[in-house]
């Protein structure tokens, strides 16, 4: 059995693992953005023909998002996902598609090829060799595992162990003798605030700028986070913890909110119940609202309000017009709950930027910059908690991390975990087992 590291080894984007035993078996099939470009699998054209199976772990562009390219390149066979991930990779990869470019990796019948030949599977349900478990990351994310040549490999693609408002953690305890497992937070630096911490200071940060009747921006990735910030805001709205106060839903946050609530069954039992028993259900709150107008001057005939807008990292989407609007109001706030890469504005405004360029105008940043630390991922010492859990390890591969956390984590197990070969694979690497 040959394993072959595609794409996201040592570094995070273009996830593919290609599996070669009785059956060729593609796990996850994404792109990483660079900049401007965009960087694909390593995969040839005979590869892709004699594919028996891809596997898509979850919705995300790095692990879904070349998918569509496998039919465009003579794949023949399905692509197997669970239903909230078809269901949210069909909004996503249309989205993809909408961005001006000069090159996609695919056009629209592409995608529509894939969608036609997708093979839904619940968790749980082994169908062939091939059964998913829940990751714990986004809404239908799931854990793969293949029973082949006398082996179990199980890939946990992104994982979060920790439950969060809208999802239980990650299964533990599986049955496997090779783990592949991502180390975004691998290092031992790594460490999340709890779960509590972070709802809190969410809490103090909003509370602060209602208090002085200004505005609050948060901007976030539309699928996961998304969904996260908006509980807890409408939680902590229902507990009168923060005063009454309309919150504003923008991009396509409101879409993928549609999708999380009709995958209901995906969700944890608390959220299920409230849907299901109770007169307050959660994706229905009256402290939401979408603008009503163009010009979304709505939204500022509120004394004060909290908007909830993508893109996460502040290099599009409806964010931009309220920097524009808000910026150079003192009393107004933006909050950043993910992580903010090199380049970006939401980087920018960390370093504490005055002053950020935004469709060639120069927009003077006076309100307030503030984070709360909301993460999708295990940090290491969860990530190390899970790979203590799995029975019968013998190896473990570290991917879907930058190099030096890939083999910080490696070093980490392997001298915890002495009975167990680690290895942080090179990108294009194939290791036979
Ligand atoms: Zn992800
Ligand atoms: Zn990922």
């Amino acid at each position: 059995m040959e394993v072959s590291f595609l794409g996201a080894a040592k570094e995070v984007g273009r996830s593919a693992i290609l599996l070669e035993g009785r059956k060729r078996i593609l796990m996850d099939c994404g792109i990483k953005i660079v900049g401007q470009g965009e960087e694909y699998p390593l995969l040839e054209d005979r590869q892709i023909r004699s594919l028996d199976m891809a596997v898509i772990s979850h919705a995300h562009l790095d692990h879904s998002c070349y998918t569509p390219a496998l039919f465009a390149r003579g794949y023949k066979g399905k692509a197997w996902m669970t239903k909230p991930t078809r269901d949210l990779v069909q909004l996503l990869l249309s989205d993809y598609l909408r961005i001006e470019k000069a090159t996609h990796a695919y056009t629209e019948k592409d995608l529509g090829q894939m969608l036609k030949n997708v093979q839904v599977m619940e968790y749980e349900r082994p169908q062939q060799n091939v059964t998913l478990f829940d990751s714990g990351h986004i809404l239908g994310s799931a854990m793969t595992l293949v029973e082949d040549s006398g082996h179990r490999i199980l890939y946990t693609a992104d994982l979060n162990t920790r439950e969060t408002r809208l999802l239980d953690g990650a299964k533990m305890g599986l049955q496997a003798d090779t783990l592949i497992i991502e180390s975004t937070y691998g290092s031992k630096a790594d460490q999340h605030l709890s779960s509590k911490e972070i709802y809190a200071s969410l809490v103090r940060e909003v509370k602060e700028t209602l208090d002085h009747h200004g505005f609050v921006i948060i901007p976030t990735f539309a699928i996961g986070r998304g969904q996260e910030i908006l509980f807890t805001l409408e939680n902590f709205l229902r507990s009168k913890l923060l005063p009454p106060t309309p919150v504003y839903i923008e991009g396509m946050i409101k879409k993928s909110l549609k999708i999380y609530r009709h995958n209901a069954i995906y969700l944890k039992d608390e959220v299920k119940r409230r849907i299901l028993t109770s007169d307050d259900d959660p994706f229905k709150s009256t402290f939401y609202n979408i603008p009503s107008r163009k010009d979304r001057s709505d939204v500022f005939e509120n004394d004060a309000a909290i908007i909830v807008t993508t893109s996460g990292m502040l290099n599009g989407g409806p964010v931009l017009f309220y920097l524009k609007k808000l910026g150079g109001d003192a009393n107004s706030k933006v909050i950043l709950v993910g992580y903010q890469s090199e380049g970006t504005r939401g980087r920018e405004l960390l370093e504490g930027a005055k002053e950020l360029d935004i469709d060639g105008e120069k927009v003077e940043i006076k309100m307030k910059v503030a984070q709360a630390k909301f993460s999708a991922h295990s940090d290491h010492k969860e990530l190390t908690e899970f790979v203590k859990s799995i029975k019968g390890l013998k190896r473990v591969f570290i991917q879907h991390g930058e190099a030096s956390k890939c083999e910080e984590f490696a070093e980490e197990l392997g001298r915890k975990m002495k009975h167990v070969e680690v290895i942080a694979p090179n990108l294009g690497e194939t290791i036979k087992i």
